[in-house]
Parts: structure tokens; sequence; C-alpha cells
């Protein structure tokens, strides 16, 4: 299920997919199928699809199937540590921020989200899972009573981070 992450990692950064067309002929949603397949223990592949042309391409993929050898192997460790690495906010999702939050805001899930955006660019992809959050849990009903901060063993500047997901999901809505 979800070999693409949502369909997340067909975007990928410009850094990632420079890496990837230098390196391979397949598009991003080829290799990251091909990746999913080639696991030991995978027999299916469950990519969920939006339109005529990315069911093609995915058949196509799986009619010309072969595994990947090592060199595409450690291609996609690289391409996955260039992804890592632009992820923008260090949270660990251990959710201490969440027992002190007065407004019961999902602080991880807005970090999660909003790093998947920076690495993948996907503005469309960022926009539908944040609308999908309830309304308490959403990034502009932070006071800035500043608790949360305080629990957080990364030290992150929760509201202000909080301020910056609000401004970049207006700018995706707008
Ligand atoms: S600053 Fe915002 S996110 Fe942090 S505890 Fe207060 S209301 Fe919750
Ligand atoms: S306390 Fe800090 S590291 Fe833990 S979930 Fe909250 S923001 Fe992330």
């Amino acid at each position: 299920m979800e070999p693409l992450r949502g369909g997340a990692l067909v975007n990928l950064s410009d850094k990632a997919l420079k890496k990837l067309k230098e390196n391979s002929n397949y598009s991003p949603a080829a290799f990251g199928l091909r990746w999913a397949a080639s696991r030991d223990n995978v027999v299916t592949v469950l990519s969920g699809m939006s339109n005529l042309e990315q069911v093609k391409e995915n058949i196509q993929t799986f009619i010309d199937y072969n595994e990947m050898d090592e060199k595409e192997e450690k291609l996609a460790d690289e391409i996955a540590k260039i992804i890592q690495s632009q992820g923008e906010i260090n949270c660990t999702a251990c959710k201490y921020c969440m027992e002190v939050c007065p407004r019961g805001i999902n602080i991880p899930a807005l970090f999660a989200l909003y790093n998947q955006y920076k690495v993948t660019n996907n503005k469309m992809f960022f926009k539908i899972y944040y609308e999908t959050l309830a309304e308490s849990e959403k990034a502009d009903k932070c006071i800035k009573c500043g608790l949360c901060s305080k629990n957080c063993p990364q030290s992150l500047d929760i509201p202000t981070l909080l301020t910056k997901i609000n401004d970049e999901y207006n700018k995706s809505a707008g």
C-alpha cells in the first residue's frame, strides 16, 4: 500500500529529481514502484492512480519489470538521503508538546506534513492533507502561549513554526 507515499515520491524535489535523471531512465513513479517490488518480502505492490496515464505507466512498469540491481539500490539510497536531508523541522514526533497544548493542535502531524512538502514541493498534496486535519488541530488555532516549546526536547520554536506553516497553507490555498 502507498508505495509512492500517496504520490509524494512522484513529485521529487529538484535536487532529488536531478540525481535520478542523471543516473536512470526511469520516471520517479516507475523507479519507486520497482524499488518497492524489489524488496524480498513484497509480493504485491498496490498503488493508487488518479488518471489513465498513470494507470498505463504503472502497467507498463510491471510488464517490463525487472528487479533493481545493485547500482540502482545504491542510487535509491542516495536519493532517499537527499529527500531526508531536505526536511526542515527536526521533530521526532514524541508528542510531548501535545500533552500541554491547551488547543489540541496536532503539532507533529503539521510538522511532518510541512517537511514532506519541503521535500516534494507538492503544493496540492500539502493543501489536501492539511485540510483533512480537524479544525482544532490546524496551525491557525495556536494562541502563542509557548507551553509546547517548553516541553519540546528538540527546543523547537513551535509557535513561530506554526505561523510559517499557516502562511504556507494560505499561499497554497490562495
Ligand atoms: S503555543 Fe500554540 S501550539 Fe504551543 S501550546 Fe500554545 S496553543 Fe498549543
Ligand atoms: S515535543 Fe517537539 S519533537 Fe516532540 S512532537 Fe512536539 S515538536 Fe516534535
